[in-house]
């Protein structure tokens, strides 16, 4: 059947976004009452997730199960793996409905993700945000500042921000008009997603949709119940079948399908360094294979630090420190995990640290008093346990708070502070990616030095921080750290950027630093045409200096 769009005629404005107000969740408020209610309901049931592919939901006989991080024996949801079949069908799918949709007016792309926005801030906000307390072990801030806010702000900014990349054109000389057409990318768009940001899983694919592409999505096998719901909401808004596919297949087999594939146009990632390395490798090894070259979007991997200069205020280093780092368990990329304190206030910063640390609870997010819950699974929980094994044992390290695990129920691991007198030590260059965090006391008039270390001590470029009172310091630290962190914060803990407000992505390891939630991120899904039109042509070779 042949489409046809009736184009209006009119240069729409897009509503002006605004980021969506953090609701407190304070005893006796409605929203606690009716995310904790929602809560149970996953408990109490066992959803059903199936992939979605070109609008249908697909079942197949490899059922697996969801289990809870902090209830280990708890199943509450089934999904469905595929195989290359799937894989094939969500590729063959994204390709027939890219037409359609790249040739739907741009309004109207930008009123399916708006109309979704206001589905998740009101109707579907108690879901999404239990869905992530019970699948990736969010406590209900956590999840309330993730899946809720910055997940409708991406939506609601991205559509601002694509109307200022359409409105862009070139200046015209006498006589020609200069256009600007941004197309989207020629084939289809391969969106994979981590499993610690519901507003991530959401956006990935959801950007690139935006801008005219059709995506296959692959989210983390630990994120399918939030991904369901993001899908069940994209459709609500009313997402064309086909737009998105969302698949659960093996990560390493599927990339090795889509980017052998001719038609593959563009990769929208979020997740670890060797993963997107290793992503990177594979389109170089096809890149004769292309019709077009591919964009590839990356952000990756952190080692995140807090720098103290000795005229900070102790007890805000302190606060900077145990919330940047154990807030969600320490499994942000934004997350602290080594920090820098000069000796002369270190005393005040532990006393100030014990104080506070000894008050937070460990334990399952359905009670809203626990600051931290449990990490997302085995691995990490192994992982957790091995880096504080190697610090009870390393002469060069010792346990100052915390270092207990316990994995008899859940994966719960005790926000832990290791002190170090080696700046080289293990934990101070890996990545964990959970709540353990890594100190190191620097002699006062080592402050130049301390600058070097932290740039050369780890391979990543993502968040940092610095907390002082001395401007002199602070300008010196911008500088001499200029191009240790993408996102560098001033007197605050180095986690949670706001879409809209600090633009979010680091370089070296940690990623392409293409600012999600940014009019820069979306440049990358578009690919410009330009036009000239000349309005009197010239009628013969000749140019006046020929006579
Ligand atoms: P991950 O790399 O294990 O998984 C990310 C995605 O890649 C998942 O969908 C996974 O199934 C898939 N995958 C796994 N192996 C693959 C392979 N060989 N080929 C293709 N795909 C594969 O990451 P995670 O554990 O889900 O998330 C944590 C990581 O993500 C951390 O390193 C963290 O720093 C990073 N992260 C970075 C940012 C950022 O903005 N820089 C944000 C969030 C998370």
């Amino acid at each position: 059947m042949q489409q046809i769009y009736f184009m209006s005629n009119a240069i729409s404005i897009v509503p002006h976004p605004v980021n969506e107000p953090v609701l407190s969740y304070a005893p006796g408020t409605k929203e606690r009452e009716a995310v904790l209610a929602a809560y149970k309901e996953f408990c109490n049931s066992t959803t059903d997730i199936p992939m979605y592919i070109g609008g249908k939901e697909i079942r197949t006989e490899d059922v697996r199960n969801v289990i809870s991080p902090q209830d280990k024996n708890h199943r509450f949801a089934n999904y469905y793996y595929g195989t290359e079949e799937h894989v094939e069908m969500a590729i063959a799918s994204a390709l027939q409905a890219k037409s359609k949709w790249a040739a739907m007016p741009w309004e109207q792309r930008c009123a399916i993700f708006l109309k979704a926005a206001e589905l998740f801030a009101g109707p579907y906000r108690a879901k999404i945000n239990a869905a992530t307390m019970v699948g990736q072990s969010k406590n209900v801030h956590q999840a309330e500042i993730d899946s809720a806010c910055e997940l409708i702000d991406f939506l609601r900014f991205n559509a601002h921000f694509a109307a200022e990349i359409y409105k862009e054109q070139p200046v015209s000389d006498d006589a020609i008009w200069n256009r600007v057409e941004y197309r989207p990318l020629e084939g289809f768009c391969f969106a994979v997603t981590p499993f610690n940001f519901t507003a991530i899983s959401g956006n990935l694919p959801a950007s690139m949709a935006l801008m005219g592409n059709t995506v296959v999505w692959k989210p983390s096998d630990k994120q399918t119940l939030s991904a369901k719901v993001i899908m069940d909401v994209f459709q609500e808004a009313g997402l064309p079948d086909g737009v998105i596919n969302m698949i659960f297949t093996d990560g390493k087999k599927t990339a090795e399908q889509v980017m052998s594939h001719k038609d593959f146009a563009g990769l929208h990632f979020t997740g670890s360094t060797d993963v997107f390395r290793n992503m990177w490798s594979l389109i170089g090894q096809n890149i004769n294979t292309y019709k077009t070259y591919p964009r590839i979007v990356g952000e990756t991997g952190g080692k995140d630090f807090v720098l103290a200069h000795n005229s900070a205020d102790p007890s805000q280093v302190a606060t900077g420190l145990v919330r940047g780092a154990f807030e969600y368990q320490g499994q942000k990329c934004s997350a602290a995990s080594r920090g820098y304190i000069p000796r002369s206030i270190w005393e005040q910063v532990k006393t100030e640290m014990k104080r506070q640390l000894e008050e937070i609870k460990v334990g399952s997010p359905e009670d809203p008093q626990n600051f931290v819950n449990a990490v997302i699974d085995q691995g990490a929980f192994d992982r957790c346990k091995s880096y504080i094994d190697l610090a009870k044992n390393d002469p060069d390290a010792e346990i100052l708070f915390g270092g207990k695990y316990d994995d008899s129920v859940g994966f719960f691991v005790h926000p832990t502070v290791i002190l170090t007198k080696n700046p080289n030590f293990k934990s101070m260059w890996e990545e964990i990616f959970g709540p353990i965090l890594t100190l190191y006391v620097y002699d006062d008039e080592e402050w130049k030095n301390t600058l070097q270390l932290i740039d050369n001590t780890s391979i990543y470029a993502l968040t940092g921080a610095i907390f002082s009172r001395c401007r002199y310091a602070t300008v010196e630290a911008s500088k001499a750290l200029e191009n240790a962190a993408g996102n560098f914060y001033i007197n605050d803990k180095p986690t949670g950027a706001v879409v809209g407000q600090q633009p979010f992505g680091g370089a070296r390891a940690s990623g392409t630093n293409d600012k999600a939630g940014s009019k820069m991120n979306l440049l990358r899904w578009v690919s410009v045409r330009t036009i000239k039109e000349t309005f009197l042509s010239p009628k013969d070779y000749k140019y006046p200096f020929l006579g």
